[in-house]
């Protein structure tokens, strides 16, 4: 499924030409066409993206990116019809990932979507996660507790990197086995518990620490100690 692309534009025309041309390239668009609608809709909404032009009823394209930036990371392209430094310069220091300068050429547009959509999900994914004394290396696939590394096959590799990804918040079992086994995996159903006790008997106990928590009748969840 293409990445959700909120298109805040009060130029219906324009608007209309930019979603058609996103929807073939596989992007999903919403569209709306105030500042304050597009607000909203952030707020409320699960995008990856947002095309913000600035020129806008009710809120400004700058207001509305000021108040985006009190409370999300989400890539914002500001789009212009005035090729004006001091807008950019305003755009940029609020926190606008990038700015195009209207009339663009589709592709332009295209490729700095894609620019902005591979940065954050670089930055989406730190690629080293801690709790406690446990370190987990994404990339390279390698657990430590205090600097020893401690042997994980696939599976428990995986169970805990979806935990720490998850650090703070309970995981049910049902959720931690859509996450790291197969949709179609027709498992016991206390296979998530016997990959905990592996994960428990291998760094819990091995290193005395309490990583692994149990929610009785919910999950389990990793916390700081
Ligand atoms: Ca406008």
């Amino acid at each position: 499924m293409g990445a959700k692309i909120l298109l805040i534009e009060d130029e219906e025309k324009l608007a209309r030409f930019v979603e058609l041309e996103l929807n073939y390239e596989g992007y999903q668009v919403t569209k709306a066409f105030d500042g304050r609608q597009g607000l909203e809709l952030v707020e409320t909404g699960d995008f990856d993206l947002v095309l913000l032009d600035i020129m806008l009823p009710e809120l400004s394209g700058m207001e509305v990116l000021r108040r985006i930036r009190r409370r999300s990371s989400i890539p914002v392209i500001m789009l212009t019809a005035r090729d004006s430094v001091e807008d950019k310069v305003a755009g940029l220091d609020l926190g606008a990932d990038d700015y195009l300068t209207k009339p663009f050429a589709i592709e332009e547009l295209l490729a700095r979507i894609r620019t902005a959509l591979r940065k954050k999900s670089i930055l989406a994914e730190p690629s080293v996660l801690s709790a406690s004394r446990v370190r987990l290396d994404v990339a390279r696939r390698i657990v430590t507790v205090d600097d020893v590394p401690v042997e994980l096959t696939k599976r428990e590799f995986d169970l805990l990197h979806c935990l720490l990804k998850n650090k703070g918040i309970v995981m049910s079992r049902d959720a931690l086995m859509d996450h790291v086994w197969d949709y179609d995996f027709c498992g016991e159903s206390n296979t998530v518990d016997v990959y905990i006790r592996f994960l428990r008997s291998k760094i819990d106990e091995a290193f005395n620490i309490k990583l692994i928590h149990t929610v009785r009748g919910v999950g389990y969840v990793i916390k700081d100690e």
